[in-house]
């Protein structure tokens, strides 16, 4: 039999509009859909009714699927020849692990395609009217993890606070806290606007504005859960003057 072929396909950050024409292309060829938390059902209802929907869970539930048996998973439906789409939330390259899967992938010699798609790390921000970049205040962007598990590559936060103008710092809640005093240490203002938004894109979105001095008590005060989006520096004072989205939701 020949082989099938596994799609890494972004399935953007929640607003279901902001899936790409080729996405909604590849799903509507699925035989089998393997996808996360953070693919709503509403991306996945492009799928045929009848092709196979596996839920593989994230890494803090216990349902979860460990990513060598979601990569095991990926390689043995393709040798069966099926015509796999690998949905992930955002950006399949942006931190998903997406970048582990085309790894085994390869290794196995199955054939993949990626299909990018629209990553959280700048829709929510563009939902709060916060752009990354802007001539007056921010010519360069890092994006960032603050979830920093014993295997993953470390930040160095000093050099990172010293190099960059807007921070976006993704699965970064939990670790606010701690973020928010190694940037000040590394030398920025306690003072500089941080803005933290949750549930991006969707009917849930809400965002909170601070200051790196105060943003981690903010947050546990209005009790902001992930997934959510941080983003630090001083274009972060132009989302309430462009705060389209809540204007029009409200
Ligand atoms: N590949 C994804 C990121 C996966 S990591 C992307 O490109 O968007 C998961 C993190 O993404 C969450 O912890 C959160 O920081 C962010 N995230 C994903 N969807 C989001 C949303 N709708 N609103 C805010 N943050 C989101």
């Amino acid at each position: 039999m020949a082989h099938g072929k596994v799609f890494l396909v972004g399935a953007g950050p929640g607003d279901a509009k902001l899936l790409t024409l080729k996405a909604v292309e590849v799903l509507r060829e699925a035989d089998v859909v393997v996808y996360d938390r953070l693919v709503s059902k509403e991306i996945l209802e492009f799928a045929p009714e009848d092709a196979e929907k596996i839920y593989v869970g994230k890494s803090s539930e216990k349902n979860e699927l460990s990513q060598e048996k979601i990569n095991e998973l990926l390689v043995n439906k393709a040798l069966d020849g099926k015509k796999v789409v690998r949905l992930k939330g955002g950006d399949p390259f942006v931190f998903g692990r997406g970048g582990e899967e085309a790894e085994a992938l390869a290794d196995s010699e199955i054939v993949f395609e990626v299909v990018p798609g629209v990553t959280s790390a700048v829709a929510a921000p563009a939902y709060a009217g916060i752009p990354l970049t802007h001539r007056d205040y921010a010519s360069s962007v890092a994006v960032v993890t603050g979830h920093q598990a014993a295997d993953t590559k470390l930040i160095d936060w000093s050099r990172l606070a010293g190099s960059v103008d807007t921070i976006v710092v993704l699965m970064g809640v939990g670790s606010l806290e701690s973020t928010a005093t190694n940037l000040i240490e590394g030398g920025l203002s306690p003072n500089l606007p941080v803005a933290v938004i949750e549930w991006g894109t969707t009917e849930k979105q809400r965002s909170l504005i601070g200051t790196l001095g105060t943003i981690a008590e903010e947050v546990r005060e209005k009790n902001v859960k992930p997934p959510a989006v941080i983003v630090i520096g001083e274009v972060v004072n132009l989302g309430s003057k462009l705060s389209w989205f809540k204007m029009l939701s409200r």
